[in-house]
């Protein structure tokens, strides 16, 4: 039996490409978009996702150790991995992974605002439960259905690291799958 409130009604989530933050000294990382309900756009929305410091804390610890499973994607060299093109390719990754994980620490320990709508910039939004299987929205509660990542949007927008808008020109673009009209 359906709850009063649940509307029955289901919304596919795209979750948004191409958004950074940017630090002062010009360094960015990605934001990190989720579902949202957002009180002033009156809509579902990309949000804000802000992780603990502990679990991005514990992300970093697992990257630099080279033998722990986290690691083991980047460092291990099992045939056909172990060519000397595919080592230098991982071994940047694993460099540019570890920079990232560590800038993000950084970011989340400086963080001061809470979570905000990624659209208008409010921080009155409310998050899906755990599972990301249902939100309760301005309409009512609502079942949420990831949509797939070929048809996201890639943004180009950057914010500052207390998730506000920079204004600055930009024009998104769209991924495209190889082989697919541009
Ligand atoms: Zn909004």
């Amino acid at each position: 039996m359906r709850l009063p409130w649940d509307t029955g009604e289901k919304i596919e989530w795209y979750d948004m490409r191409g958004l950074y933050y940017e630090f002062e000294w010009g360094a960015t990382i990605d934001v990190w978009p989720t579902p949202a309900w957002c009180d002033q756009c009156q809509d579902f929305v990309n949000g804000e996702m802000i992780p603990s410091l502990q679990s991005l804390e514990d992300e970093l610890a697992q990257l630099r150790d080279p033998t722990s499973a986290r690691s083991r994607f980047y460092t291990d060299d099992e045939p056909p991995f172990d060519e000397p093109l595919y080592r230098a390719r991982s071994k940047q990754l694993y460099a540019n992974a570890i920079n990232e994980a560590e800038l993000r620490v950084d970011w989340r320990r400086d963080r001061a605002a809470p979570p905000k709508c990624l659209l208008c910039g409010s921080a009155k939004v409310t998050f899906p439960d755990e599972t990301n299987a249902t939100m309760m929205t301005g309409r009512g509660l609502v079942e949420v259905k990831m949509a797939g990542f070929c048809s996201a949007v890639f943004m180009n927008w950057f914010f500052t690291p207390e998730g506000d808008r920079i204004p600055r020109k930009t024009r998104p673009s769209y991924w495209h799958l190889p082989g697919e009209d541009p």
